[in-house]
């Protein structure tokens, strides 16, 4: 009898709710660093230094010089739906920077123990804000910092064992990081980076150009084997480097696509190149690439996926076409060009 009684509806505590938006945007270690990272950047920081102790399993610090949040702003930094990003519908639908849902810090601290720890400009010193991961109160004190923020995510996923139970070797879960970090970093040659693994330096790269940049992350041959892209159809562009006609590589890992500065995977977008590179490379070689799409915010829509790996194109046949001609023109150019040189 007791089974047609239907349970009360009652709301999830705060913490539980957090845990549960955690599972769709910390996936692993490496997740945590990219929504720290991009936070960073929003924030205009031009250095960020990132030290991951166990594949991060253990321990992510970053640290930015970048505007910094005030210590009254600390704690509502740290619940969910709270965004210095946003406003309105309006904005929603013109998103410009790389976080706007508000989720990450409430999310990360809610599956780990986090210290938010800043100092902003305004501000004659620095103040920390804590959370033990068990219920979602904070704790403030004052703290030494230089301008800007440093957050420290430890014992990630400590009160959630079944996520913890999907956490790969070190090694692994360190590749993903270091994966994100470069690609980051490839979309900002603007800002200085250092990665630090178990105390050991794993690169440092300061701020310079994108030519630079890309010499850095790619492969070191990569700008020798490719050609330049700068290509533009009304509000289009696409720009960067692909590899030449013959040109390939044996593996996909030369690959790299921004839209609008943001690192997304994109269906569209990976057809439109592999219809362009048909018949240009041999058989068992992958083309590299490192591709800057852009094109007008309110053309497409970002806020499809949590994490923001996907984006809806307003005009996809459109977006399409301009990457397919775009390749191929350029394809076809340099390879007229290296004929005349060695006719010459
Ligand atoms: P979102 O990035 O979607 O706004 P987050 O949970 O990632 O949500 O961050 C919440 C807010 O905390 C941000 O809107 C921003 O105001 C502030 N914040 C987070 N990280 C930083 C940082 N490194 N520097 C300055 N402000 C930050
Ligand atoms: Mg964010």
């Amino acid at each position: 009898q007791l089974d047609n009684v239907s349970p009360a509806i009652h709301l999830l505590p705060p913490q539980l709710a957090n845990q549960i938006a955690a599972g769709e945007v910390v996936e692993r270690p490496a997740s945590v660093v990219k929504e720290l990272l991009e936070n960073s950047i929003d924030a205009k920081a031009d250095s960020i230094h990132i030290e991951i102790d166990q594949g991060g399993h253990k321990r992510i610090l970053i640290r930015d010089t970048g505007s910094g949040i005030s210590k009254d702003q600390l704690e509502l930094a740290l619940s969910r739906h709270a965004t210095s990003k946003i406003y309105n519908l309006d904005d929603l639908e013109c998103i410009t920077s790389m976080g706007f849902r508000g989720e990450a810090l409430a999310s990360i601290s809610s599956v780990s123990r986090l210290s938010l720890t800043s100092h902003p400009e305004a501000q004659s010193e620095a103040w920390q804000a804590q959370t033990q991961g068990m219920d979602m109160a904070v704790t403030l004190s004052p703290a030494a910092h230089p301008i800007g923020t440093s957050i420290e995510v430890l014992d990630l996923f400590f009160n959630t064992p079944a996520r913890r139970k999907f956490l790969r070797a070190q090694k692994t879960e360190f590749q993903h990081i270091e994966q994100v970090v470069r690609r980051i970093a490839l979309g900002h040659p603007n800002i200085a980076f250092t990665l630090k693994h178990n105390g050991k330096l794993i690169f440092k790269w300061g701020a310079g150009t994108l030519e630079q940049r890309v010499a850095a992350v790619c492969s070191p041959n990569f700008l020798t084997y490719s050609t330049r892209i700068d290509y533009r159809h009304e509000q289009i562009s696409l720009s960067g480097w692909c590899s030449c006609i013959g040109q390939g590589w044996q593996t996909n890992d030369q690959q790299y696509i921004f839209v609008n500065q943001r690192m997304i995977k994109d269906k569209l977008v990976l057809h439109a190149l592999r219809q362009a590179y048909e018949g240009m490379l041999a058989d068992n070689q992958y083309p590299g690439y490192v591709l800057f799409l852009n094109l007008p915010a309110q053309d497409m829509d970002i806020n499809v996926h949590p994490a923001k790996h996907e984006v809806r194109f307003h005009q996809a046949r459109k977006v399409h076409d301009v990457i397919f001609q775009a390749v191929s023109q350029a394809l076809l150019l340099a390879q007229a060009k290296q004929e005349q040189a060695q006719h010459d």
